[in-house]
């Protein structure tokens, strides 16, 4: 009784089967008709090809690389097309972007991934933020419009969450008594958002999942893939920097190119603490942790443009990942070194525990709004197969901007501000558990330790010098 969704015509290849590769194919196979003889998953990792044999589904053990994407994607999609699902990292997005709509096959990610070693080269800590990441193929969108879709940055977040960020939109419209109807483009979004009052929005997400068995030490234990975890983690803090904002990081940068809506830190996202809110836990610290959606939100609703608009949100992540992981970030920044063994915590062996993804609208005269999904790990037992609850909530995600492209084939490159969100989170809430909107009175100025003085500014709570934890 499951519904399908779409059909695929030509080949589907996914490349990438570690965590959200094997998440999202068993709802590929439950939600579109597509012949799975022509299905095949490209993996270096020779374990995949296990994994997969006994399902009868083609398997290419190889790294896709600089020199040999163009030549084994053209060899897969040939004359046929098809979808290209792209799970992997170490991949660079862009390039696998062009190569697919060259090849007239439709693509999807979860994150703009660079080739092998970028993210801790020696080089200006500008070029490697995500902001240098997403121009990149925002530039690639203005030189090339239209054309093949290929949906960039679907997963959770960045993905669902710029969807949430609508819908709470319009909650907040209908509870202050305006008109809750969607705005019809880009810029009465933008209107829609600066006229509710909303200062910004934080990506407000606390993991409780957890095992049985302490981590041990030496460990990276995470609930999703540890490699993109340090990667981004040791990526400069970045987030988009709103209009409201009265001071300016020392340590802060802004871009001279671009869109030009965000601003990046001289510190490692993961080590850089916010304070934050989330249903379950009430005030928290978050990681300000960089991630796509911090700039595609503060970009797609800024009102003007440049460094000088009428409006524009500020717009960053907040994570507080899971209680191992927190751990595990703790030993490695203090180590001066990465653990060379990753766990991700098997849906089996979780015990306990719920991904709570939410947006926390801010500044607004209800004051704060979360919005979000929290599901339990227990759930998503009963909703799909080999994932956790972080899992589902990324591989749904992909699965509905999948449907999405199929219905627009010929949008261009997109991210997931620019697609109907309402459509796409038709078809992702079966697999969200409860999506509760929360009101509080909570603001950053509340709930300090105050034995020592701190850098705030009281004359707005809303600010991010107050947000940034000292
Ligand atoms: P993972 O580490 O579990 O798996 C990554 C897979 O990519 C592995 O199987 C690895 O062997 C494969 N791979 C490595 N190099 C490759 C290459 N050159 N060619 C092809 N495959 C290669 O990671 P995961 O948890 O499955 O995450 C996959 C991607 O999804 C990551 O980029 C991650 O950042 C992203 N992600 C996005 C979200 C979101 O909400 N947007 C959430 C979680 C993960």
């Amino acid at each position: 009784d499951q519904p399908v969704h779409g059909r695929i015509d030509g080949r589907v290849v996914i490349v990438g089967m570690g965590s959200i590769g094997k998440g999202t194919l068993p709802l590929i196979q439950r939600h579109f008709d597509y012949d799975e003889s022509r299905m095949v998953v490209i993996d270096p990792d020779p374990k995949v090809g296990d994994y997969l044999a006994p399902k009868g589904i083609a398997f290419e053990n190889l790294a896709l690389t600089p020199d040999n994407h163009r030549e084994v994607l053209g060899r897969l999609f040939g004359e046929e097309g098809g979808f290209c699902v792209n799970l992997s990292v170490d991949v660079a997005s862009l390039d696998l972007i062009r190569c697919c709509r060259d090849l007239g096959a439709l693509y999807i990610d979860t994150v703009v991934e660079p080739w092998a070693g970028f993210y801790f080269e020696d080089r200006d800590n500008a070029l490697r933020t995500n902001y240098a990441l997403r121009q990149a193929v925002r530039d690639e969108k203005a030189a090339n419009p239209g054309g093949t879709t290929a949906v960039s940055c679907c997963g959770a977040n960045p993905g669902m969450v710029s969807w949430f960020v609508k819908e709470a939109l319009l909650t907040l419209a209908a509870d202050t008594g305006r008109d809750a109807n969607a705005p019809g483009d880009r810029a009465g979004w933008a209107a829609l958002m600066r006229d509710l009052g909303v200062k910004g929005v934080h990506i407000a997400e606390r993991d409780t999942q957890a095992r049985r068995k302490p981590r041990p030490r030496g460990v990276f234990v995470n609930t999703w893939s540890v490699e993109g975890f340090i990667a981004e983690g040791f990526q400069p803090a970045e987030l988009g920097w709103g209009t409201h904002e009265t001071w300016f990081p020392e340590n802060g940068h802004r871009h001279e190119d671009g869109c030009r809506a965000s601003i990046w830190l001289d510190r490692p996202g993961a080590i850089t603490r916010v304070h934050t809110w989330c249903p379950t836990p009430g005030p928290q610290f978050g990681f300000l942790v960089t991630h796509n959606e911090a700039i595609s939100i503060s970009d797609y609703f800024t009102v003007g443009q440049g460094d000088d608009p009428e409006y524009r949100p500020t717009c960053h992540y907040a994570y507080h990942p899971s209680d191992d992981a927190v751990l595990s970030l703790h030993e490695m920044f203090g180590s001066g070194r990465q653990q060379t063994e990753h766990e991700i915590l098997d849906v089996d062996e979780i015990v306990e525990g719920i991904d709570e993804l939410g947006v926390l609208l801010y500044g607004h005269e209800k004051n704060a709004l979360w919005f979000g999904s929290r599901l339990s790990n227990e759930e998503t037992k009963s909703l799909a197969p080999d994932q956790n609850a972080t899992g589902l909530q990324v591989s749904s995600a992909v699965i509905a901007g999948m449907v999405w492209a199929l219905e627009n084939p010929e949008a261009g490159i997109v991210e997931a501000d620019e697609m109907d969100h309402a459509r796409c989170l038709e078809i992702q809430r079966p697999y969200l558990g409860p999506v509760e909107a929360h009101y509080t009175d909570w603001t950053p100025l509340q709930d300090r330790w105050e034995l020592f003085p701190e850098d705030i500014d009281e004359s707005d709570p809303w600010l991010f010098r107050n947000v940034l934890a000292s």
